[in-house]
């Protein structure tokens, strides 16, 4: 926990799709898309100083929080049409990962593969047919 850092703070939560102990996915604030935050406050940046205990808690993290956020994504869009970012631009050092609508313009043809690749995880995770 941060006290200067937004994410570990999260005071305006207007949308929650999805919460347990180590992440929450809500409706992010600015962006108005679903958004994965870890509760914990792991910075990204300090990967090299991590014990292969602590990687290896958060990559399990890690894989919880990415399929619980294409269920909401898929809930929250209606289609396969989504993309996870998860570019951190405006706060480096907490987790948090976007699920984005797909813009065709920037995708060309990788659109399709993107599409198929959300599909194949939907349907693994017994959410597509
Ligand atoms: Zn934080
Ligand atoms: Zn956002």
């Amino acid at each position: 926990m941060s006290e200067n850092c937004e994410l570990c703070i999260l005071d305006r939560i207007n949308h929650v799709f999805y919460n347990c102990d180590d992440f929450i996915i809500m409706s992010c604030d600015s962006c108005h898309v679903p958004m994965a935050v870890t509760h914990e406050h792991i910075d990204p940046t300090e990967k090299p100083l991590l014990t292969t205990e602590e990687k290896n808690k958060y990559l399990k993290i890690y894989k919880n929080m990415s399929n619980q956020l294409y269920i909401a994504a898929y809930d929250f869009f209606g289609d396969f049409n989504f993309y996870i970012d998860k570019k951190q631009r405006k706060i480096p050092n907490h987790v948090h990962w976007h699920a984005r609508k797909l813009n065709e313009a920037l995708c060309g043809n990788n659109l399709f593969s993107v599409q198929r690749n959300n599909w194949k995880i939907l349907k693994q995770l017994g959410k597509a047919q």
